[in-house]
């Protein structure tokens, strides 16, 4: 088999060197996937997405044992800002948008790490309005006036912004309407398959997430406790019983 593009290799995490939160994670993203990461409240989704980011240093977590490769290369002593520059890009968990930005000025400051020419960031913005027209629509609002939904769209278009070869999401559905939640997860499918953009999502929707994602991990209590084609997953007796009820 070929080398996936992200590959996680039975990481332990510690928050404030005693709490012990991930007890082995593995999993791999293949080039151009999407794969979904579920699990309940407290299973240790966000906590996976940040030691890929290399965004645990904030909350005193540390990677204790095991390693992250991107591309085949050794990626876990990365920081944040290099990990961009190679194309991973997380999109927190409550959207995280400069309130008192501008939808634009907030797409614009996802581009800073790329030192793109004036014409290449106006050609990073058509491309974030192609897929997000309501934010073109929107451009000049202040993003702390704008929707949950639109705030959602931006902190995804200004992930975009960075040209990602992967994206880190972190539950989009949070806080949603449906219907809303829908919208965005056909704009996350067209980016996969138009862009070639990959994407890990942490997601407790089950049910949306495993009818967007080609593959799924269900995570409990630190651990993989299960994983296998969307497919599968959803058609999973015990799936269905444990996680479909909660979405
Ligand atoms: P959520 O849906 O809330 O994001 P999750 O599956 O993403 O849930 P994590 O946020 O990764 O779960 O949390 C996993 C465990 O780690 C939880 O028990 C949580 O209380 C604990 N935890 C998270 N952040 C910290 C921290 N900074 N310090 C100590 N413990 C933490």
């Amino acid at each position: 088999a070929s080398t996936p593009l992200l590959a996680v290799n039975n990481i332990e995490v510690i928050y404030d060197h005693v709490i012990l939160v991930l007890k082995g994670v593995s999993l791999a993203v293949p080039e151009g996937g999407i794969v979904a990461l579920l699990g309940a409240n407290g299973a240790g989704k966000t906590t996976t997405l940040k030691a890929v980011s290399n965004l645990l240093g904030a909350e005193r977590g540390d990677v204790t044992k095991g390693a992250i490769h991107f591309r085949g290369e050794r990626v876990d002593q990365l920081t944040p800002a290099e990990l961009v520059r190679r194309g991973v890009v997380q999109v927190m968990e409550g959207r995280h948008c400069f309130a008192h930005l501008s939808i634009e000025e907030n797409l614009l400051t996802g581009a800073y790490t790329q030192a793109l020419s004036r014409s290449e960031l106006r050609d990073a913005l058509e491309r974030v309005y192609h897929y997000f027209p309501r934010l073109k629509e929107r451009r000049a609002s202040q993003a702390g006036y704008t929707s949950g939904g639109e705030q959602q769209m931006c902190a995804i278009g200004r992930a975009i912004m960075a040209r990602p070869a992967m994206i880190l999401l972190d539950e989009p559905s949070m806080g949603l309407a449906p219907q809303i939640v829908e919208q965005i997860f056909e704009i996350v499918k067209d980016l996969n398959v138009r862009e070639r953009i990959s994407f890990l999502l942490a997601e407790q929707n089950t049910m949306v997430a495993l009818r967007y994602a080609d593959f799924g991990y269900i995570l409990e209590n630190g651990r993989v406790v299960m994983e296998g084609s969307a497919q599968a997953l959803g058609s999973n007796e015990d799936v269905k019983e444990f996680y479909l009820g909660l979405a």
